[in-house]
């Protein structure tokens, strides 16, 4: 008896439980399927990301692939109770992986994957590195993995059609990773930022990033006149609360980092900067003084 109920609990506390992806209804053709605001682990699949769908006469177009083999079954099992229509084009936004380790799970089933051709060389030059941190997050749920690069890249701009709808891809430089994009659908008045774009969750500045590159090519992203917004991580908002969750903070940072610089302070000091205003979103307390201290060394040499 006392063994019987061991077994049980053994199984019960070593049950991942699993995250899933909310869907977000944007338009009566777009979607966003929101993953959980925290880091990859296990019960997600590396889904923890905002992915993108339009729904067009001719198919779906998919903003991002998701972050393992596992993750693009997740996000098709998904879409399939938003649409019985196929997935036909895959867009790589982004350099991290849960912007194109799903790629080979979508090209098996026959879709198209696009991507920059900075993103592109950036996931060769990242992915033994990439493999490392998912398998070690990801545990089990890694399995049947393999990245894939995308098969169809552009260097600045590219109209891509399906059907009814036209989706027009930019890449103005690099922003969280060095080949971020943004993909704006006029008909459905939405841009679908990928990684440019943080909302409920303070973003991480990492070695990838260069902030100053952010800050530019959110600007350039920006004068795009979208009702909604899709961001990178978190709900569909509008440019209104992307500005101030992601472009501000990174000016906020940077404004602070200057001062601090003027006046004689060094890096063990740089961390202390006040960011307080942006305490509020999640994940302030692991990635606000590790941002401090990257946006020191890069500004340093500025
Ligand atoms: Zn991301």
């Amino acid at each position: 008896m006392l063994r019987a109920t061991l077994i049980l609990m053994t199984t019960i506390f070593s049950t991942p439980v699993w995250a899933g992806l909310e869907i977000q209804k944007v338009t009566d053709k777009v979607y966003a399927l929101v993953g959980p605001i925290g880091g990859r682990d296990e019960t997600n699949f590396g889904n923890n990301a905002t992915f993108g769908v339009v729904i067009t006469s001719d198919g779906v177009v998919l903003m991002d692939p998701g972050g393992s083999w596992k993750g693009a079954q997740e996000i098709d099992a998904t879409i399939k109770e938003i649409t019985d229509q196929p997935v036909k084009i895959v867009i790589d936004t982004g350099g991290q992986d849960h912007r194109w380790f799903g790629n080979d799970y979508w090209q098996q089933r026959g879709a198209r994957i696009i991507a920059s051709e900075a993103a592109n060389a950036d996931h060769l030059d990242r992915v033994s590195l990439q493999i490392e941190g998912s398998t070690f997050f990801l545990k089990d749920q890694y399995a049947g993995t393999e990245p894939v690069n995308a098969t169809e890249t552009f260097a600045d701009e590219l109209k891509v059609t399906l059907g009814d709808t036209t989706l027009n891809l930019t890449y103005v430089g690099p922003a969280h990773t060095p080949g971020d994009i943004f993909v704006f659908v006029p008909s459905e008045s939405t841009l679908f930022t990928g990684d440019i774009v943080f909302t409920e969750r303070l973003l991480g500045i990492g070695p990838m990033a260069g902030s100053v590159d952010w800050v530019a090519a959110f600007e350039a992203m920006a004068k795009i006149d979208a009702i909604h917004v899709v961001p990178g991580h978190g709900h569909a908002t509008d440019m209104l609360t992307a500005t101030a969750q992601t472009y501000d903070y990174l000016v906020h940072v940077r404004a602070q980092m200057a001062q601090h610089i003027e006046n004689g302070g060094d890096i063990i000091g740089s961390v202390n900067v006040d960011q307080s205003a942006f305490s509020y979103l999640q994940n302030f307390d692991q990635l606000a003084k590790r941002n401090a201290q990257t946006v020191f060394e890069q500004m340093e040499w500025e």
